[in-house]
């Protein structure tokens, strides 16, 4: 008796765990009928890093390569990955200056935009030091909502256009988006970056009130919005993975 379909590869589990003397670390595994031999990475944007197992790999093999592999991971995760969390004493960049994150005993005051004596700017944050990153991320929020708006506004009343709605999210793959019927949507994120980035990206979505497209004609009204586009793009090009390390 033959069969007609060759023997299905092993399931793999999702994810493994590999440990040394740090710590354990988790990583997801995907198969690639195409690919030649396990290939471990840490793909930027990505929480977990990726094993990737070839045709007819096994776990065990995999399980191995990931533990030869696992002082480069380390390594590459403190050096790119590493969460920049919102306690004390740790800047954040807050319209592309970075900001000292200091905790404040006071029960209420909620976040704070305070000035050293040497003139450094900070964010006191008071109320429940567990909660310290949920604050300033809420702050954070409320303040790109604002800046978003403002130039939104202007771009839209330069062009003579209606926007419908402005939405703050937390996306990971891009950084503004348009429908048809004007409902705009941007990362909170970019209220870290420079403003002439967070005014680029408004301008960009605001441009394709006019064309919805990346046509040249598009660009064209995007760098009238905003004159300072090519450089805003290579701004986020260099430095945009960045801003998806903080809280
Ligand atoms: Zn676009």
């Amino acid at each position: 008796m033959r069969f007609l379909f060759s023997k299905p590869a092993p399931s793999l589990p999702d994810t493994i765990e590999v440990e040394n003397e740090n710590g354990s670390y988790t990583i997801r595994l995907r198969r690639n009928e195409r690919a030649k031999r396990y290939i471990l990475r840490v793909p930027t944007g990505e929480k977990l890093p990726v094993l990737t197992v070839p045709k007819g790999g096994k776990l065990e093999t995999a399980r191995d390569f990931a533990k030869r592999q696992i002082g480069w991971l380390e390594d590459k995760l403190e050096k790119r990955h590493a969460p920049v969390s919102a306690g004390d004493g740790n800047a954040v960049p807050f319209r592309g200056i970075p900001h000292d994150v200091l905790y404040s005993q006071k029960l209420r005051g909620g976040v704070q935009l305070l000035k050293s004596e040497e003139g450094q700017p900070y964010f006191s944050v008071s109320g429940d030091p567990n909660n310290l990153s949920k604050r300033l991320v809420d702050f954070l929020k409320k303040q790109a909502r604002q800046d978003l708006e403002q130039a939104v506004d202007r771009h839209a009343k330069t062009l003579g256009k209606k926007v419908a709605t402005v939405s703050i999210r937390d996306t990971k793959s891009r950084w503004g988006s348009c429908t048809s019927d004007g409902r705009l949507s941007f990362s909170w994120r970019l209220i870290l970056a420079p403003p002439e980035v967070l005014d680029y990206v408004a301008a960009h979505e605001v441009a394709h009130l006019v064309h919805m497209n990346h046509s040249p004609d598009f660009w064209q009204v995007c760098t009238q919005l905003a004159p300072h586009t090519p450089k805003a793009r290579r701004w986020l090009n260099d430095n945009g993975a960045r801003l998806h390390r903080y809280f």
